[in-house]
């Protein structure tokens, strides 16, 4: 884990950005902190006797009221985050808790169990996939990035996309997790619990293991996290494989067919009414699916992926829509991400196939542009073009043969800063920004 920004190294910084261009555009940005407002802490009341917990931790946990006892939806990240929400729920929350359900095995869904269970011994439900599933291959703290920028300062963090944060105020910890006991195959188990019926629908989609929750009488859908404020992580850059995107397209359409009337995503605000229930549900599958379909009919055409990003985007009817705003997933990330899992990592071009090392390739850069000095030279003045992701690209020919040159990572840094305050995108946010951080920690002032 990186550490915090030195002092001097803020200082480095703050007049290295000094020198670049003054006009920006931080639209991006300012989109981003404008999404905070969708983790507000607050009890929404979303049907009689069903209650959504948002904010208060880095998932949402519902909570249903029964005839003798209650059902809970999700447990919140950690026992702190999970005891913060048993007293905002306060006398809603009738004991006992009959039953907790894991829309899927995230850990920000399963981690405060055992507060909502107290003494109760409630039934855990999940699909019988949950005990598959695999933990993500721990890539995200690689080259000292981190899409939830655990350890930026508070004045660089703004969110991390459909969570207000995760991990950076409490260490993510499995002391409250509860294993499930009820698990199902198949599509759907049918229960009642404290006299309230229950649909659990499998829905693969953001994991293999996920469910929806569905109550036909109050007709509210709780989606997990195949459905939120923001365009889904279909090809996350944390170490997870593809999130299969057809499967989570089908299981949209599953859930748009039961016409719910609120809809209760486990992170982000719900949406309450039929209409607006119906008509956001279907712009996100359509909008899911429009890219799927874009991407695989470009990869039938023989396009490589760098030609398919520059063309696969939202309908324009789509472009705007809020809830498929980049706050979280990524088009290009996604694109790029398909053409993986359908074509392979080869992307065509022969020269390609065996390819130079980074290393001799880097050394080769440098000898042509002028030697290391020249490359600092031209990221320098990439940097103040506003051209940063060029002026990265430069620094990473002489770092790639010299990790501790300390001029480079100052240039690299700073370029990531830039682009980092440009994104609407939390994950490349909070990645750029924790790499940057990383690449000064222990240089000494200039
Ligand atoms: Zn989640």
């Amino acid at each position: 884990m990186a550490t915090r920004l030195s002092t001097a190294a803020t200082a480095a910084l703050m007049a290295l950005l000094a020198t670049t261009a003054t006009a920006r555009d931080y639209s991006g940005r300012e989109k981003l902190r404008a999404q905070s407002a969708q983790f507000r802490r607050e009890v929404i009341q979303v049907a009689s006797g069903v209650y959504v917990a948002v904010g208060y931790s880095a998932s949402n946990v519902v909570l249903i009221q029964g005839a003798d006892g209650s059902i809970i939806v999700d447990t919140a990240t950690d026992p702190t985050a999970a005891r913060a929400i048993v007293e905002a729920f306060g006398t809603r929350l009738r004991r006992p808790v009959r039953a907790i359900v894991y829309t899927h095995s995230h850990p920000d869904h399963t981690g405060g169990a055992r507060v909502f269970a107290g003494d109760d011994a409630p039934d855990i439900y999940a699909h019988e996939l949950f005990a598959k599933a695999t933990p993500d291959a721990g890539r995200a703290g690689r080259e000292g990035g981190d899409q939830f920028g655990m350890s930026l300062p508070a004045a660089q963090f703004i969110n991390a996309g459909v969570q207000a944060e995760f991990g950076r105020v409490v260490p993510p910890t499995r002391d409250g997790y509860l294993p499930p006991t009820r698990t199902f195959g198949g599509e759907a188990l049918s229960v009642s619990i404290a006299g309230v019926r229950v649909q659990l629908l499998y829905t693969p989609g953001e994991t293999p293991d996920t469910i929806a929750v569905w109550l036909p009488d109050a007709r509210v859908l709780m989606p997990g996290d195949n459905f939120f404020r923001a365009f889904p992580n279909v090809a996350p850059i944390r170490g997870s494989r593809l999130r299969n995107p057809e499967a989570w397209v089908a299981s949209l359409d599953r859930v748009i067919s039961l016409v719910p009337e609120r809809v209760v995503p486990s992170h982000t605000r719900p949406v309450l009414g039929a209409a607006a229930a119906t008509a956001t549900l279907t712009a996100y599958r359509d909008g899911l699916k429009s890219i799927v379909e874009q991407t695989l009919d470009g990869i039938r055409k023989g396009e490589r992926p760098d030609e398919l990003v520059a063309h696969v985007k939202l309908p324009p009817a789509l472009a705007a829509h809020p809830f498929l705003q980049e706050f979280y997933g990524g088009l290009e990330w996604t694109v790029r991400g398909i053409y993986a899992d359908q074509v392979g990592w080869f992307d065509g071009n022969a020269t390609k196939l065996l390819p130079l090392s980074e290393k001799d390739r880097a050394t080769r850069q440098v000898a042509l542009i002028g030697g290391v000095d020249g490359v600092i030279e031209r990221g320098r003045a990439a940097l103040t073009a506003r051209d940063f992701t060029w002026a990265a690209e430069l620094a990473d020919y002489v770092l790639v043969n010299d990790g501790a040159h300390a001029e480079a990572r100052r240039l690299k840094a700073a370029a990531l800063t830039e682009l980092a305050e440009r994104q609407v995108n939390a994950i490349a946010r909070n990645y750029y920004l924790t790499t940057a951080q990383f690449l000064l920690k222990d240089l000494p002032p200039r």
